[in-house]
């Protein structure tokens, strides 16, 4: 039966596909397809990792003290009887075998459909069983990672039940495009997908501007999140369609909806290859104003793609993505000059501004960290003030980044900074980065230095950064989240997150004319810079320097070649001025 479920729309286009469902564990789960000739290696490490946690309980329960509560023996009983199904073991290898999943992404696909089985069950009992699942499927996972497994929590444990394993139905059907539905993706899970082949994404939770979201974008392809119940509603190999512009995922559609939608994807495709030609032109609007159209990257290998849309620059390399699930082993220098340098070299002598690590919030550095976040971690310990927390970390990126910088054009970019102190002890943190890297002996280039402008106070303080920094970047995704008090990950709260709202709009404004008062450089480089709807607001409020995901640039700079800045000048101030912004700016 056909049903939409409605989300947020994050990423343009149509994906049309079968499901694949990702279980949202607590281990990082590495999720990549294998080469066949890779099955009996895949297959073998799961019977490893099975055979050391069998091993683990069975020591577990002789080792166990005499006063230990009867309930534990038999938790530990259960999950050694899960751990030996048989048809759990086959229907694991299924997905390697048939579907050349790796063995991380074949257990956690198992346990999803497994675990449907659980919650379908009349037993109150064996509905609970699904908490032992999944702590096997965990401690499996676990010891595939060489990490300990965890001692389990005993848990209500009444009386050792037993398993209904159900065979899996499943045609093979590699050619098929796959589109990936899951309750929560890090940023750093969607980063391990940009080498993936999925055609599209849909997520239970985040909003417009969350992490998730705008990774989402940079693969350019379909995404939807905010989704709710999507990863409860749909089911392995359903066949849907995601509509990224509407933010609409249909489930089992109907053949005239396959057709429509087929239609509409074509036409997509013809609109790209329209966009596609203004590659090479000039940004420049009808009374001939020049405009800079920056690239923001995650990773140094992003560069190619900016290149490839005309881009003039980095105007955003979002660096904490380089220090992300990796279990809190951060890069060291070495690593991180290596990384920077690539993307240096990449874009080929056109300036790369790297922002300094941006860690906390809806980045935490891995799901542990995730986990022992603090209650309100948009307001907490998060980027320069995660950086100044551990001087030794900082300023071993700062050292990185200096090195980096005598091969190309580098600036420098300083995260959610807010106070004058703050501003003061980086800078004399980057000092005594050169001082060390004197010492050393190693080279290392100049650097322009510039400061994000992303909570109030700062947008509030524009003449004391502008004292300061030779450059200043709006970054709008948390402007308008700490403007507003609306969590940018929240999609309960994701309707009044609001680009246009009047205060926000305000702080952008004045941030742009004081910058522009002292002939320093300003640019946007939050997602309202890669929004074509606001293209024009931001042309008329002075702007001339942009920064976004490659695959908006093409489509900004047709509103650009469009423009008459003069004008628009004059209607943006009457923009400004208006209690509702939002009914000006698509006339
Ligand atoms: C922003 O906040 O607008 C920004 C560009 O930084 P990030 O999205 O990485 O927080
Ligand atoms: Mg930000």
């Amino acid at each position: 039966m056909t049903f939409s479920i409605h989300g947020l729309a994050v990423a343009r286009g149509i994906a049309i596909g079968r499901a694949v469902l990702v279980a949202s564990s607590r281990v990082d789960v590495a999720h990549y397809f294998i080469e066949p000739e890779q099955v009996t290696a895949e297959v073998a490490r799961i019977a490893q990792a099975r055979d050391a946690v069998i091993e683990e309980i069975r020591r577990l329960h002789q080792n166990m003290p005499k006063d230990a509560p009867p309930e534990l023996a038999a938790l530990l009983d259960v999950h050694l009887m899960l751990l030996q199904d048989e048809m759990l073991a086959n229907d694991v290898k299924h997905w390697i075998k048939d579907r050349l999943y790796n063995a991380e992404w074949a257990l956690t696909s198992q346990l999803e459909i497994v675990a449907r089985q659980f919650d379908e069950m009349e037993d109150p009992y064996l509905r609970e069983r699904k908490g032992d699942l999944e702590q096997v499927v965990e401690r499996l996972l676990r010891s595939m990672k060489g990490l300990p497994s965890a001692m389990p929590t005993p848990s209500a444990v009444k009386r050792p039940g037993s398993t209904r394993q159900q065979d899996l139905l499943l045609d093979d059907h590699l050619d098929v495009p796959l589109v990936l539905v899951a309750h929560d993706l890090s940023p750093a899970d969607m980063l391990q997908f940009k080498q993936s082949v999925f055609a599209g994404f849909v997520t239970d939770v985040g909003g417009k501007t969350s992490h998730t979201a705008i990774v989402a974008r940079s693969l350019d392809i379909p995404a939807v999140v905010g989704a709710r119940n999507a990863s409860h509603l749909v089911k392995q190999d359903d066949w849907v369609i995601i509509d990224g512009d509407a933010g609409v995922m249909i489930v089992d559609p109907s053949p005239i909806i396959l057709a429509e939608y087929g239609f509409k994807q074509r036409q997509a495709q013809v609109e790209r290859e329209r966009l596609s030609r203004l590659r090479h032109t000039p940004a420049v609007t009808l009374d001939g104003q020049k405009v800079e159209l920056l690239a923001n990257i995650e990773m140094p290998e992003d560069s190619p793609a900016a290149l490839a849309v005309g881009a003039v620059g980095v105007g955003l390399f979002r660096s904490e993505f380089l220090f992300m699930g990796r279990e809190g082993q951060l890069p060291d220098e070495e690593e991180q000059y290596q990384a920077y340098r690539r993307a240096v070299e990449g874009m080929k002598g056109l300036p790369v501004t790297i922002r300094t690590v941006d860690i906390g919030a809806d980045k935490p550095l891995d799901r542990q960290a995730k986990d022992e976040a603090h209650l309100n971690p948009a307001l907490g310990l998060r980027a320069i003030r995660w950086s100044l927390a551990d001087p030794a970390m900082f300023l071993t990126q700062l050292r990185a980044i200096l090195r980096a910088a005598a091969h190309g054009q580098v600036h420098l970019l300083i995260p959610m900074l807010a106070h004058g102190r703050e501003i003061r002890q980086t800078l004399a943190l980057l000092d005594h980065a050169r001082v060390q890297l004197d010492n050393r002996g190693l080279a290392y280039g100049p650097l322009k230095i510039g400061a994000m402008i992303e909570v109030p106070a700062a947008a509030l303080s524009v003449k004391l950064f502008l004292r300061y920094f030779d450059f200043l970047s709006i970054g709008t995704n948390d402007l308008i989240q700490y403007t507003l008090a609306i969590d940018r990950a929240d999609e309960l709260v994701a309707h009044l997150y609001d680009p246009l709202h009047p205060a926000v709009l305000r702080l952008v404004a004045d941030t742009i004319s004081e910058s522009v008062a002292q002939g320093k450089g300003v640019s946007v480089c939050g997602e309202m810079a890669g929004d074509p709807a606001l293209t024009r607001l931001l042309l008329g409020l002075g702007l001339r320097s942009f920064s976004m995901h490659p695959t908006q640039i093409l489509a900004v700079k047709q509103e650009i070649l469009r423009a008459d800045t003069q004008r628009l000048k004059v209607w943006a101030q009457s923009v400004l001025e208006s209690d509702e912004p939002a009914n000006l700016i698509n006339t």
